[in-house]
């Protein structure tokens, strides 16, 4: 689960990790009193307004901009509030059509008060699967675009990998301090921001932090100016809290109402639709797919129970993508009955009165033949297969 920076921030403060103190708006009348409370709080002169989107790049999109005073203020934050903005990472990027930004984070400019004498690092933290360990990635380029860093000068991008047992040592924090080339107050900073940092990835069961820039000021301070926080979903049950952060109006509609009806889905942008029970089947079927010359629409894996009602909500699930040319399928009776399953499609699919794509159905294991027959009897466009080979052929046959 991806968070807002203003959230990540909350994250990040609450595990006293130094942050770029601020208060999110929704509206211009908002953001004036958060200019005022953080004048008040803080004593800074200048704020910046940045909009609030699940997409980095946003400083390039003119989605932050520095206000030294309450008529500049009131001037961004009414242009980026409602604005669609466009990102390198904004769906279509900047020749797509833009995110629509519903709130602002109001922040003191901590570059003040002098902006060359701050440095701007890079700091992330994550996963490496292959090494089964989290890896802190660090670079004194920061700012900018860490990829490109890590394209043409890879020998600025440093890691650190932490072992799970003994998690981050003291000596770890103090080399990520060394090799940014800091000395004095600035390196004591930067080794308590690593140790916090590091501490709330880990309380949080995160599974990217991303601070880019994490800002070393003109009086040695270092702080996160950005934040990039994505959650680990299957661990939100220890955190409600975390939970509620979620924000839906930055997913995929259709994904939303998926889960909202307990099927996990996915959207694809190929033609043939598939409903399957189990993760792993679903993977299956989808590679089934690809081989007999179409490509999946979704991955679906609807679970456990497989009857009319769960049916019919994922057909309409399904359906919602214009592209869908014929929909699978492909149901492992194991548990659930075959001939309940095809029951259910059956009347899932009267009930709807409205499909006019072919559906194949594969069903195996108990009471398969049952269950054949129910679909071959039933008078609709569904064609029933028993071996996957069939009805890779069935969808070969009908999509083209
Ligand atoms: P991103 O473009 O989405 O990654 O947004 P960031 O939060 O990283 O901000 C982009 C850029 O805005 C930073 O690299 C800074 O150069 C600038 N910026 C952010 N905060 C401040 C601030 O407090 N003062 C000033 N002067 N510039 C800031
Ligand atoms: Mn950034």
């Amino acid at each position: 689960m991806n968070l807002h920076e203003y959230q990540g921030k909350e994250v990040l403060a609450s595990y006293g990790v130094a942050i770029q103190r601020g208060k999110v708006a929704s509206t211009v009348e908002e953001a004036v009193n958060a200019f005022k409370a953080l004048q008040t709080e803080t004593g800074t002169e200048a704020v910046v307004v940045k909009a609030q989107i699940h997409a980095g790049g946003r400083g390039k999109g003119g989605g932050v901009k520095l206000a030294k005073n309450m008529d500049e203020l009131k001037e961004h934050s009414a242009n980026i509030l409602g604005m669609m903005l466009k990102t390198p990472q904004t769906p279509g990027g900047m020749e797509g059509p833009g995110k629509l930004v519903r709130k602002v984070l109001v922040a003191e400019d901590c570059y003040a008060p002098d902006f060359d004498a701050c440095k701007e690092y890079y700091v992330s933290i994550l996963m490496d699967r292959t090494k089964k360990q989290n890896v802190i990635i660090y670079s004194t380029e920061g700012g900018m675009d860490i990829e490109a860093v890590a394209e043409e000068t890879p020998e600025l991008v440093h890691k650190e990998y932490i072992d799970p047992h003994v998690g981050l040592q003291g000596f770890q924090a103090r080399k990520v301090a060394f090799n940014l080339g800091l000395s004095g107050q600035a390196f004591k900073e930067m080794t308590k921001f690593i140790s916090k940092l590091y501490g709330a990835f880990v309380g949080s069961d995160a599974s990217l932090f991303e601070i880019n820039p994490c800002l070393h000021t003109a009086d040695d301070r270092i702080l996160a100016v950005d934040s990039k926080v994505s959650l680990d979903a299957n661990a939100l049950f220890r955190h409600p809290e975390l939970a509620e952060m979620r924000d839906t109006d930055e997913e995929d509609p259709t994904e939303v109402e998926a889960q909202s009806y307990g099927l996990n889905y996915v959207n694809l942008d190929g033609n043939v639709g598939c409903m399957v029970n189990g993760a792993g089947l679903a993977m299956a079927t989808m590679d089934i797919i690809k081989l007999s010359g179409g490509s999946p629409a979704n991955f679906l894996d609807v679970g456990g129970t497989a009857d009319a009602a769960r049916v019919e909500q994922a057909f309409r699930i399904i359906l919602r993508d214009d592209n869908v040319k014929a929909i699978l399928i492909n149901i492992f009776g194991g548990i659930v009955r075959c001939d309940r399953v095809a029951q259910g499609v059956v009347d899932a699919y009267k009930n709807m009165g409205n499909i006019n794509v072919p559906i194949i159905v594969r069903l195996q294991g108990t009471n398969a033949d049952i269950a054949k027959t129910i679909i071959d009897e039933s008078g609709l466009e569904v064609h029933s297969a028993i071996l996957l080979q069939e009805a890779a052929d069935k969808v070969k046959s009908v999509i083209s």
